[in-house]
């Protein structure tokens, strides 16, 4: 399994009884600890645990409405909610399935009994969290796919409308590889693909910064922060990272290797215009990038 331990929130107003759950899962689990409900959410928000054990009784913010803002907050809504707690009632028990826990235990409860339920939940847990990121990954090249790159665009969008920063994307389209599928064949294309997808992820440096595969052999790259005179730098230097793998593409008429055209677009975000001005923006540069003979980045001039 996965070589980093798994992390088990563990919320009880009552120390003794937080000790106790530590106790039984220290071994096995990271364990976080909380002593409330508010405090419970705000530790969910920012380390996301993979499971939560959740108390019911407590002042202020109960468990079942805590658990009900976890599951109201995106951030959040995917981590599994386990209740332990002295009420023992169906109705009780009813209430807190509703509410969108995936167990319940009351106390006083079996250590050993605890400890397996808790492994189940996290193995399964783990199991969707591949699930999930398979999801956003292009089979291919092993980078993001297209459904990544529009969530991850939208998110960058509002976060730089949020903050006014500014927002640059690079469209990226493989010069004449129907040509090169035709000489060489579709195996080596897809090899060609591969190639151009590392050698695009690896150019980028900055923590922020995304590429994914956006269509055939077309990629993008999302650039937070990033003004026009960066992210025109920055798209050469990626056409020159291509350029210099020098794989051979006899039946290009740019050139005798493999070449990218790319379009280039900055823009300062606001909530009342969306990602795809941006998208649009990139996408008439690279077709003048196309128009005016290939290989070669081409960014908005005034
Ligand atoms: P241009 O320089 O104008 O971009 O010409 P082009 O031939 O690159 O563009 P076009 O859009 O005509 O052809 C794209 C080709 O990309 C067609 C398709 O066979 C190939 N392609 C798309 N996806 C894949 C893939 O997953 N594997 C392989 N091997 N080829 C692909
Ligand atoms: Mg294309
Ligand atoms: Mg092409």
């Amino acid at each position: 399994m996965n070589s980093l331990r798994q992390t088990v929130l563990i919320v009880d107003d009552i120390v003794a009884n937080l000790e106790v759950l530590a106790e039984v899962l220290g071994d096995d689990f990271e364990v976080l600890v909380a002593t409330n409900g508010n405090d419970a959410l705000k530790i969910a928000e920012e380390q996301s645990p993979d499971l939560v054990l959740l108390d019911i009784m407590m002042p202020d913010l109960d468990g079942y409405e805590t658990c009900i803002r976890l599951k109201e907050n995106r951030h959040t809504r995917q981590i599994p909610v386990i209740f332990v707690t002295a009420l023992d009632r169906e109705v009780d028990e009813a209430r807190g399935l509703e509410v969108g826990a995936i167990d319940y235990i009351t106390k006083p409860f079996s250590p050993p009994i605890v400890k397996a339920r808790v492994k189940n939940h996290l193995e399964l847990k783990h199991q969707r969290d591949i699930l999930e990121n398979l999801a956003f990954i292009d089979g291919l090249t092993g980078i993001s796919n297209r459904r990544q790159f529009d969530r991850r665009i939208e998110e960058e969008w509002r976060r730089a409308s949020r903050n006014g920063e500014l927002l640059s994307l690079i469209l990226i389209d493989i010069d004449f590889f129907k040509k090169y599928n035709d000489h060489y064949g579709h195996l080596a294309g897809d090899d060609c693909l591969k190639q151009v997808a590392e050698t695009l992820a690896s150019s980028l440096k900055r923590p922020g910064d995304a590429v994914a595969r956006y269509g055939g052999e077309e990629f993008a790259c999302i650039l937070p922060q990033t003004d026009a005179e960066g992210v025109n730098k920055l798209a050469e230097t990626l056409r020159q990272a291509v350029a210099n793998l020098r794989i051979p593409h006899a039946a290009s008429t740019v050139t005798d290797h493999v070449t990218l055209s790319l379009g280039v677009a900055t823009c300062s975000p606001t909530p009342a215009t969306s990602p795809e001005s941006l998208v649009t923006a990139a996408d008439k540069m690279l077709y003048m990038a196309k128009e005016e003979g290939r290989n070669r980045a081409v960014g908005y001039r005034p």
